[in-house]
C-alpha cells in the first residue's frame, strides 16, 4: 500500500476507532481484546480487497456492504460510538 494514500488513511482510522473503542468499552489498557482484534485483521483484510480503492470513501460512509453481518454489526457499532467524537477532535 501506497504511503499516505486513502486506503492507508482507512486503514488508521478504522484501527484507530477499533483501538478507542476497545479502550473505553471494553477497558482494554495496551492491546486490543481478541474479539477486536479479530474486528481488526479482518477490516483491514476487507479494506484490501475493496473494488473502490483509492477512489472510495470512508467504510462508513460506502454504499457497497462488504462486511459480512456480524462484522457489519461491529464496526458500525464502533463508527457510531467513535465516529462523532474523532471528528470533532480532529479537526482542525
Ligand atoms: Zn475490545
Amino acid at each position: 500500500m501506497e504511503k499516505n494514500s486513502r486506503m492507508r488513511r482507512e486503514a488508521e482510522t478504522v484501527e484507530v476507532m477499533i483501538r478507542q473503542y476497545c479502550h473505553t468499552k471494553h477497558e482494554q489498557t495496551r492491546n486490543l481484546c481478541p474479539e477486536c482484534n479479530e474486528l481488526l485483521l479482518y477490516a483491514l483484510k476487507r479494506l484490501k480487497h475493496c473494488p473502490f480503492q483509492e477512489r472510495k470513501t470512508t467504510c462508513g460512509n460506502c454504499g457497497v456492504h462488504c462486511y459480512k453481518p456480524g462484522m457489519r454489526d461491529k464496526i458500525r457499532q464502533i463508527m457510531r460510538y467513535v465516529g462523532p467524537r474523532m471528528l470533532l477532535r480532529n479537526r482542525s
